[in-house]
């Protein structure tokens, strides 16, 4: 079951403007998220010529869902995922997150609206090495002026979600991969956002491990209601989300169900 409350982080409908969702909407799916239009990116590189990479991109994501994205190596899943999470700009068309047109902010707003909706998981998993794991969780805990100690409080709850209340003072390089990911994930929690992008976050783990960790997205998107929008190059990975989109050549190739979706228990 798909909850159909809106996130917490989530602007009241009426404000800004979310409106209910143009397709119609499945069974307790959610008001958009995220809607794009003719997104266009090209990339200019110093004295050479302009790189086209995405070619007129539309999608509608619903808060909800669990969006697998496929497609070759350079059909510019990355360069989308980075768009999605106002980590860079399209060269031209729109983007709507929670409302909001991306195009028109600065960077404090985008900072701010990052720090409100989104969570990053990366296939790297991108922890400070110096820095406990704890410590690692609550890093993005420290623009909204907490104490130190609340901080790690609510980082030690979001370590626990993911199942490492054990290793909260172990640092990155003592943890396995499985392990550093699992930090990761808690980190990205750690701002309660309603939507996770998440960036080939099982391209360097075994197979066995990354079943645990699609089981964690998976649990978060079933019983908190998190959107997660996931690029993998697997097709095992992706049966966990509930859509498939495909990029070929930086268009949408294929928009629809996943094949063999594994239903949680
Ligand atoms: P994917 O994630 O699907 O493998 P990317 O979005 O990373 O694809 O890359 C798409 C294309 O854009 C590739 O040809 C890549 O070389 C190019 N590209 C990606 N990032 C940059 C950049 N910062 N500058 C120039 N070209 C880039
Ligand atoms: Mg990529």
């Amino acid at each position: 079951m798909r909850r159909a409350d809106p996130h917490p982080n989530l602007l009241p409908a009426g404000e800004g403007a979310s409106v209910p969702s143009p397709q119609g909407g499945g069974v307790g799916r959610g008001l958009p998220l995220i809607r794009v239009e003719k997104l266009y990116k090209q990339y200019e590189i110093a004295g050479g010529q302009a790189t086209p990479v995405l070619h007129g991109v539309d999608l509608t994501i619903a808060a909800g869902e669990f969006v697998a994205i496929m497609g070759p190596s350079g059909s510019g899943k990355s360069t989308f995922m980075n768009i999605l999470g106002c980590l860079d700009t399209p060269t031209s068309g729109n983007y709507f997150l929670d409302g909001k047109n991306v195009a028109g902010l600065d960077n404090d707003a985008l900072a701010a609206l990052r720090n409100r909706l989104i969570g990053f998981v990366f296939q790297g998993f991108n922890l400070l090495k110096r820095v406990t794991a704890l410590d690692n969780v609550a890093l993005p805990l420290l623009y909204a002026g907490l104490s130190k100690n609340a901080r790690r409080e609510q980082a030690g709850e979001k370590l626990k979600q993911t199942g490492l209340e054990n290793f909260a003072l172990s640092l990155p390089n003592q943890l396995s991969g499985g392990q550093q990911q699992r930090v990761a994930i808690a980190r990205a929690l750690v701002n309660h956002p309603p939507l996770i992008l998440a960036d080939e976050p099982t391209g360097n783990l075994d197979s066995q491990t990354s079943q645990e960790i699609m089981g964690i997205f998976a649990r978060l998107n079933r019983e908190q209601g998190i959107t997660i929008i996931l690029v993998t190059h697997e097709p095992d990975i992706a049966r966990y989300a509930g859509r498939l989109v495909r990029f070929v050549d930086g268009r949408v190739a294929h928009d629809g169900e996943v094949s063999g979706h594994v239903e949680q228990k």
